[in-house]
């Protein structure tokens, strides 16, 4: 039995879904504006890893992310780069659409409804907000919800309900606890204006949490099963999400909200102005797989805050590598490559591994624990075409190619060093054999600086290392 934690009663609890068999979940996705940071893309994995364990305990699941189109951010990148809304949400959407791609989540065409696709859909819905009396148009056209009409407002987040501002409005997307107020639901935007689209409500567009109410209930139902995102998006996102679509259908929203913790860079908040945002291309840029941050992030419960280092990520890889060295070297197991995951049913496998793994990840997606199992199983003395079928089976769900490199086999890469950077390294070795020793050291500065360290061992052989904790070497 699945067990997840949910934010909605601040409890694990034993997972049910409405319908037998069959499960619904909502992820909310990116604002396709900029490059996603690994903080972001560790949510999505969360998204991924849940679908992959519902898959494995038999649900027929459909999971639905949104892509946000239009958006106020959308808007400033566009009038910043003399770019049209279009250009710049269908460039980040090709960036956003490649990076998942890059970390094994399989999104399929269908399930990413874009907000641009949704505007009539969205008008309607916020014109029977109207009719209920829930939300009400101001004189310059822009239309709020009114979060006094909803007497479960801030139940979610549990916010204290003398902080509410009845009466005040704030047209921002994003607020703090201390600003609850009635929020925007359509934006007033003059005729003309960029961003800005023709509705019986008048020139405008949608605010950013109505959309999520309307894609989830559209694309799943009026009551879904799961939907995901961020904590961040707790407040204020989730709670309007929840006013907005309790308050139009007078039913449930969503049974299990599920977030994912933060991640630090190490130990700080991530911040453009820190020169702390990492980017996958980033990560990739420094010479490593993607596959190695998937890794990363499986080793910390999803619950948990992260703190990434490119030290831990280095780590990361090396174990991931491993992993892959071992698996190639395995014989084939017994049984075919399966296209769905699904538990042993007697094969030739690791019964006792098998047993403890799918208790990991069902104990609320248990990863870290999930991952120890499968080093147990590489330890053991199974035979190893045993182990491979375990194995292979857990990747369904761990998602690290683990099938490919099992048939196409896998030696580590040795670490490579630029040709501009070993010529620097063989001056200095010049230099040192002269007995010039603080040109020799200049040389290292200069090697340094570069992002390479060097280190003397004791017969005389250099060797050269990337540096990897240096934060400033792509900002
Ligand atoms: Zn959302």
């Amino acid at each position: 039995m699945l067990k997840l934690y949910n934010t909605l009663t601040r409890q694990v609890e034993d997972f049910k879904s409405i319908h037998p068999h069959k499960v619904g979940m909502y992820s909310c996705g990116p604002t396709v504006y900029d490059y996603m940071h690994i903080g972001n893309l560790r949510t999505f994995v969360l998204s991924d890893i849940l679908f992959r364990v519902l898959k494995f305990n038999g649900y027929d699941v459909k999971s639905v992310q949104n892509i946000t189109d239009i958006d106020d951010k959308i808007v400033k990148k566009a009038l910043e780069t003399n770019e049209t809304i279009e250009g710049v949400s269908k460039k980040f959407t090709q960036v956003f659409l490649k990076d998942v791609n890059r970390l094994n989540i399989p999104w399929k065409m269908g399930e990413q409804p874009r907000v641009t696709e949704y505007i009539t859909q969205i008008v309607i819905y916020i014109k029977v907000l109207m009719e209920k009396g829930l939300a009400y148009q101001e004189a310059d056209g822009s239309v709020y919800f009114d979060i006094s009409k909803f007497p479960r407002y801030g139940k979610l987040s549990q916010i204290d309900k003398r902080e509410l501002k009845s009466g005040t409005r704030v047209l921002s997307d994003e607020y703090t606890k201390e600003n609850v107020q009635d929020f925007a639901l359509w934006k007033a935007v003059p005729e003309g204006e960029i961003g800005s689209y023709k509705s019986e409500l008048g020139w405008g567009r949608p605010g950013w949490h109505i959309e999520c109410s309307v894609m989830s209930q559209e694309t799943l139902s009026d009551t879904f099963d799961i939907h995901v995102g961020g904590v961040d998006l707790i407040f204020p996102h989730h709670e309007n999400e929840i006013a907005q679509s309790e308050g139009k259908t007078g039913k449930k929203f969503v049974n299990y909200f599920v977030h994912g913790a933060h991640m630090l860079v190490n130990g700080q908040k991530m911040s453009k102005s820190l020169g702390n945002f990492y980017t996958l291309q980033d990560v990739e840029q420094k010479g490593f797989n993607p596959l190695a941050l998937r890794y990363l992030y499986l080793q910390t419960h999803y619950r948990q805050e992260m703190n990434f280092t490119f030290g831990a990520l280095e780590a990361a890889q090396k174990a991931l590598f491993r992993l892959w060295e071992e698996v190639s070297t395995w014989d084939k197991p017994k049984i075919a490559r399966l296209p769905t995951p699904v538990r042993s049913n007697g094969g030739q496998g690791c019964a006792e591994f098998e047993e403890k793994f799918f208790e990991a990840v069902n104990d609320d997606l248990n990863m870290p624990k999930a991952l120890a199992v499968i080093w147990e199983l590489v330890k053991s003395d199974y035979p190893t075409s045993a182990k491979a079928e375990s194995l292979l089976r857990f990747d369904h769900i761990l998602g690290l190619n683990l099938w490919e490199v099992h048939e196409k086999g896998f030696t580590a890469p040795a670490e490579k060093i630029p040709d501009s950077i070993m010529k620097l390294v063989k001056e200095r070795e010049q230099l040192r054999k002269q007995k010039r020793f603080h040109l020799a050291d200049q040389i290292r500065h200069k090697i340094k600086k570069l992002g390479y360290d060097i280190e003397d061992k004791k017969g005389g052989e250099t060797v050269v290392k990337m540096i990897i904790d240096k934060q400033d070497r792509f900002y």
